[in-house]
């Protein structure tokens, strides 16, 4: 492009609003060009691709931990010129992550909350979005906020319900933001009924999931109808919790552009070491996420056969067992469960030993928490009430480690705390159980 057309081009992007004089980012993902494997695959398979020669081939995509990029020449700009628009580890990171997110395109920032930021702004003010009940603490935090200050409506509904839910719909309903299971009430929506009552009500509203629970090894939300689909990078998909990240991924490109237009403008693109680290990640999600949902399982059986209410998408007792497995290939690796008393759930908690004490999940190792206390805490105690959020939930994120051992640590745990009793014949009696 010659100096005279980029200036020209940038002329018209200043005084215009066309989403389409946006420019693309650099090296725009192609997914759909070549035979697709079973994500298994796909999660360590990546194409030489353009540019691999100019890398010497090498078999992990380098840092290139540059700000600038020099020109060629005056007129001649070359692919890259600045980190905020573009970098190279950048671009390998959003190639791998719309193929394995089934998109025709993926972007990357610097978190989870960051993605959901971008999203939002697609909104004016008036517009209304309708999303969940029992959403992430953040997501909550920053929805709130846009309804006190920009001027967006916001209608929480019980996404469980599609009829009911399906009743906000309508043409003044720019975002319909959901979570499938949500965290930590688990609960299951119909993302498939759902994207298609908000698409009758208005078919310019963006369907948007939040897909962090599950990963795309285990739910492809673009393939039920969504439009954008975003999670945050920090938990499975790096796996390790020693980064921040987010991704957003797009079923249109047109909804992509607008996308990297607020990325490009506010400077949130992951930065080439972390977008390294989650292309590193990426590559062990599925052995990483198969091990935790065995170990899950596993955990859901023994507290639910030792008598406490149990929530997980792979217990039977769900109540949207059958919805979940239409939608979704596993039931993940977060549960939650209730003992019937604030005290005791906090004597639990801190009685486990292997289970660490944080917030988050998605890493390999086990954590324990109360969301009330900790992840949850930003939703204020009349919120919780009225969403009827119990006070005593733990939360459970179990990592990789050996079943047995997860489990003998929690029976310690709730043995300590009064909660069970173990006979001299091995046998539990639960002491709260309703
Ligand atoms: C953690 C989380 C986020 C936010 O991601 P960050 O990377 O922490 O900003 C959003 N949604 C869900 C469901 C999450 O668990």
């Amino acid at each position: 492009m010659s100096f005279n057309e980029l200036a020209s081009k940038l002329e018209k992007l200043n005084t215009s609003t066309e989403t389409e004089e946006l420019p693309p980012s650099p090296a725009l993902s192609s997914p759909r060009q070549r035979r697709q494997y079973a994500i298994e695959t796909e999660l360590v398979y990546t194409d030489a691709g353009e540019g691999a020669d100019k890398y010497h081939r090498s078999s992990s995509v380098p840092i290139f931990q540059t700000a600038t990029f020099k020109q060629e020449s005056l007129s001649n700009m070359g692919e890259y010129d600045y980190t905020r628009s573009g970098n190279p580890t950048r671009s390998a990171l959003e190639r791998h992550l719309a193929k394995i997110m089934g998109a025709s395109r993926a972007l990357a920032v610097s978190s989870g909350m960051t993605a959901l930021d971008v999203v939002t702004r697609l909104l004016k003010p008036g517009d209304e979005v309708v999303t969940g009940d029992d959403l992430y603490g953040g997501t909550n935090r920053l929805l709130t906020y846009l309804k006190e200050n920009a001027g967006i409506i916001v209608h929480h509904v019980d996404t469980t319900n599609l009829e009911s839910a399906s009743k906000v719909f309508g043409p003044k309903t720019a975002l319909v933001l959901l979570e499938s299971p949500t965290n930590p009430l688990i609960k299951v929506c119909d993302i498939q009924g759902l994207a298609a009552a908000a698409h009758a009500g208005n078919p310019n509203a963006l369907v948007c999931v939040d897909n962090t629970m599950l990963s795309p090894l285990l739910m492809r939300p673009l393939e039920l109808g969504a439009d954008i689909v975003y999670e945050s990078g920090t938990k499975y998909l790096s796996g390790h919790h020693d980064i921040m990240a987010g991704v957003l991924a797009v079923r249109e490109n047109k909804v992509g552009d607008r996308l990297f237009f607020t990325i490009n403008a506010s400077g949130c693109g992951l930065s080439p070491f972390d977008s390294w680290l989650l292309l590193r990640g990426i590559k062990t999600l599925s052995v990483r996420l198969e091990k935790q949902q065995r170990n899950a399982q596993q955990v859901a059986e023994f507290l639910h056969e030792a008598g406490f209410k149990v929530r997980f998408p792979g217990l039977k007792s769900h109540p949207q067992y059958d919805l979940h497995w239409k939608q979704s290939r596993g039931a993940g690796a977060v549960l939650s469960f209730e003992t019937g008393s604030v005290a005791l759930s906090e004597k639990i908690v801190e009685a486990a030993r292997i289970w660490g004490i944080s917030v988050s999940f998605g890493c390999v190792n086990s954590l324990i928490s109360m969301p009330c206390k900790m992840s949850h805490a930003s939703i204020d105690e009349k919120t919780r009430k009225e969403r009827d959020f119990p006070e005593d939930l733990i939360r459970l994120c179990v990592g990789i480690e050996d079943p047995d051992d997860l489990i003998d640590d929690l029976k310690t745990a709730l043995v300590k705390a009064g909660a069970v009793t173990i006979g001299i014949d091995g046998q539990l009696t639960n002491n709260v159980s309703n």
